[in-house]
């Protein structure tokens, strides 16, 4: 605790003569609270193999906390050198997540968000790239005064401000840091050298390591191995770092003996020696981690109030739901990325999510755009009980998108289309219904003689590539008798985006005459949001990314509403 002595008065002079200053004790109260700030810092580190789940152990401990009545917010430190994720194929690390603020980050960052319900934000996602960018941008200021630039202290200073950043805002109690990569890696040491320093700053009871590790299981000796975790952990020694709880990933079940070996070899103590089973589903992995008490360990270890078991109540409510289904549709995903799974999480999630709400099971069918066609499109699209048309960038598979939007519009089969799927079902109804052969979005082609989606304006000065999309939050504004309105049950709502072409306003009388509705349109700026179809019993585009924003506790309305048409379309067949 910190007890501070203000000296001075509350008056001040303005304009010559002395005024009391308004709010003087809660201003003076919201500039201190930085200083005086007690955030305890808890950074999740990798061992032995990479995809072991660090961002979900770090979102379900995260959520056992918030459950106790902490503010707790997680961040992830990227070693790579791209500035953030949104110049990165998808096939190279999956999808890219959008926060409110316009960030474009990490998948994890998802993950944080339906696990937490709190809104992530630019500050949660620090990539190496961004790092040395900021560092050589203050070099060239000359902030340095003339000093040699270096690793250590240059950049170390960088990643610990911000990894304090969150911190001293006043918002958290708790800041979760997970370290990407594996420890060992050449780019993840500077990482590893600024939790040292804080470490050694803010102490042991301020700050707090997680090594989450694998202990395989050998099926030829019959036996679960710790030889890697123990050179794991040891690795973590060399850099300085003594771990202070083990998360051991798993096949089967750590016997008491064997997590006593790990904790003797590792030097942490037993009940810091945390199991991590292999879950039927990443929603089972909060449960798991409180029974085996690793909110309980961190309490102790940061010196704070252990306030009790936390109850999980709606969140135990939403797995129940979630793993009770009473009945099932088949939702097509069509992409052009379904080989990997990550590409389209946060649309996966959404499903998970809308399923339960519904209590019914989303099997979804992943169909590949690229080899969709009028041929094969009714036999590919057989059995679906609704059609999603993902997002995307470029020409690839754009034609099966087409002609699967044709198959749900045409069978009136529940449609939703997000940002490039929007788009495609614009370019189907402006060529199948409107007649205007060849139409297509500038972005496929250039050339095209009916361009009804087109670039923004505000992108056609546009060279750069990163960050230079239309990002973040957006208003829009829902129109009356419409599908939307009904779903949101609001007139006014925030979706986030991720775009450089949109619905060109040109062909909007003609398209709305022929029956394809604008139902959203962005205040300012005209920009059409929603798309539906009039005599359809569920069609509806949108520019945004509603999957960005569903969460466990808040499933998105769109997604419910698009599962419970999924639901009516399979009990009619
Ligand atoms: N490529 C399209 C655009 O930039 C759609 C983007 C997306 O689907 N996120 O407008």
């Amino acid at each position: 605790e910190i007890s501070l002595g203000l000296v001075g008065s509350e008056m001040c002079i303005r304009d010559r003569i002395w005024v009391k200053i308004p709010n003087f004790t809660s201003r003076i109260q919201t500039k201190l609270r930085p200083y005086m700030s007690t955030t305890k810092y808890i950074f999740v580190t990798g061992g032995v193999s990479s995809s072991l789940g660090k961002g979900i152990i770090a979102a379900s401990l995260a959520k056992l906390l918030q459950a106790r009545g902490y503010r707790v917010t997680i961040q992830k430190l990227d070693p790579y050198i791209n500035v953030d994720p949104g110049t990165l194929n998808p096939y190279e690390h999956g999808e890219c997540y959008v926060t409110d603020d316009g960030a474009e980050t990490d998948l994890d960052l998802g993950h944080y968000e339906r696990f937490l319900n709190v809104p992530t934000s630019q500050a949660n996602n620090v990539t190496t790239g961004r790092i040395y960018q900021s560092v050589i941008q203050k070099e060239r200021r000359g902030e340095f005064l003339g000093k040699t630039v270096q690793v250590v202290p240059h950049i170390t200073n960088e990643i610990k401000e911000r990894i304090q950043i969150l911190g001293k805002s006043g918002d958290f109690d708790i800041v979760i840091t997970e370290i990407g990569g594996t420890v060992g890696d050449i780019e993840s040491l500077p990482y590893i050298e600024s939790v040292r320093q804080l470490k050694w700053e803010l102490g042991n009871q301020n700050c707090l390591v997680i090594h989450l590790t694998l202990i395989p299981y050998l099926s030829a000796a019959g036996e679960l191995k710790t030889k890697p975790t123990q050179h794991s952990v040891k690795t973590l020694m060399e850099s300085g770092i003594q771990a202070d709880i083990l998360v051991c990933r798993t096949e089967h079940h750590l016997s008491e003996e064997l997590r006593h070996k790990l904790a003797l070899f590792c030097n942490v103590h037993k009940d810091a020696v945390i199991e991590s089973i292999d879950a039927s589903t990443i929603y089972d992995v909060p449960n798991l981690m409180l029974e085996e008490g690793l909110d309980k360990v961190t309490l102790q270890k940061l010196g704070l109030k252990d306030t009790g078991r936390p109850p999980l109540t709606a969140w135990n409510e939403f797995v129940k739901r979630h793993k009770n289904p009473k009945a099932n549709v088949t939702i097509g995903l069509i992409g052009k990325y379904v080989e990997l799974q990550d590409s389209y999480k946060s649309i996966l999630e959404s499903f998970i999510h809308a399923g339960a709400a519904n209590e019914v099971k989303v099997k979804v069918a992943s169909i590949h755009s690229e080899f969709l066609d009028a041929s094969n499109v009714a036999s590919q699209m057989k059995g679906l009980d609704a059609v999603l048309v993902a997002p995307g960038f470029g020409e690839r598979g754009i034609e099966g998108k087409i002609e699967a939007v044709r198959y749900a519009r045409e069978q009136k089969l529940p449609f939703l289309g997000i940002c490039l799927g929007m788009q495609m079902a614009v370019i189907e109804y402006s060529r199948n219904v409107l007649g205007l052969k060849d139409a297509n979005s500038t972005e496929m082609n250039e050339n095209t003689p009916f361009p009804v989606i087109d670039l923004m304006e505000a992108q056609k000065t546009i060279t750069e590539k990163g960050g230079t999309m239309r990002l973040g939050a957006w208003a829009c504004e829902l129109m009356d008798d419409s599908i939307v309105k009904d779903v949101y049950g609001a007139s006014d709502i925030q979706e986030r985006h991720r775009h450089r072409f949109e619905y060109n306003n040109g062909y909007r009388t003609q398209l709305e005459a022929a029956g394809l509705k604008t139902t959203g349109i962005n205040p300012q700026t005209n920009l059409v949001e929603i798309v539906e179809i009039e005599d359809h019993p569920w069609f509806v585009g949108v520019q945004y990314h509603p999957e960005y924003k569903s969460t466990v506790a808040n499933p998105h309305p769109l997604f419910v509403s698009l599962v419970a048409a999924a639901l009516n379309y399979s009990n009619t067949k």
